[in-house]
């Protein structure tokens, strides 16, 4: 059995499987998952700019989903695109 501890409060993740999202086996429960993601966003922002490699095209993608999801490419169309007069917040 594997023993990751959560990355918020120290104690190892219960219930661990190979099916766990990347972001269940970051934090050990819902809460501790809200405090890291509100971490997070203090940290780098709500958004990170993603860029489509083919295309040069950049979109604005909420830290949240590409931390409880992950964004594939296929899916960075339904995100507003990324203006360069928006500035970059990282
Ligand atoms: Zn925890």
């Amino acid at each position: 059995m594997i023993e990751v501890p959560c990355a918020v409060c120290g104690k190892p993740i219960q219930g661990l499987s190979v099916n766990s999202t990347p972001a269940a086996r970051l934090t050990c429960s819902e809460s501790c998952h809200e405090r890291f993601v509100n971490f997070l966003i203090f940290k780098y922002g709500p958004c990170k700019k993603i860029g489509r490699v083919r295309t040069g095209e950049t979109f604005r993608v909420p830290l949240r989903d590409i931390i409880e999801h992950g964004v594939k490419e296929q899916e960075l169309d339904k995100y507003p695109k990324w203006e360069e007069k928006d500035g970059n917040s990282n």
